[in-house]
């Protein structure tokens, strides 16, 4: 096909599935992943909710990114 059919439909074909995969497992890695405290320097914070992170040493709350705590 020569013709590039572009319509509402062709924008989320089967290309849509590899990429946002792609960005979940990094996601994912970045939830599991351990966080240092910046008040007791222990790798105990935890993600509480979405942009919310506690350390579980010292129970502070810490306002953060939604998934990741140290971007
Ligand atoms: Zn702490």
């Amino acid at each position: 096909m020569a013709k590039k059919k572009v319509g509402s439909a062709g924008r989320f074909g089967a290309r849509y599935g590899g990429p946002i995969k792609h960005k979940l497992s990094k996601i994912e890695a970045k939830q599991k992943k351990k966080y240092t405290c910046p008040k007791c320097l222990k790798d105990k914070i935890k993600r509480v909710s979405a942009g919310i992170w506690q350390c579980k040493n010292c129970n502070v709350k810490f306002a953060g990114k939604a998934y990741a705590f140290d971007e």
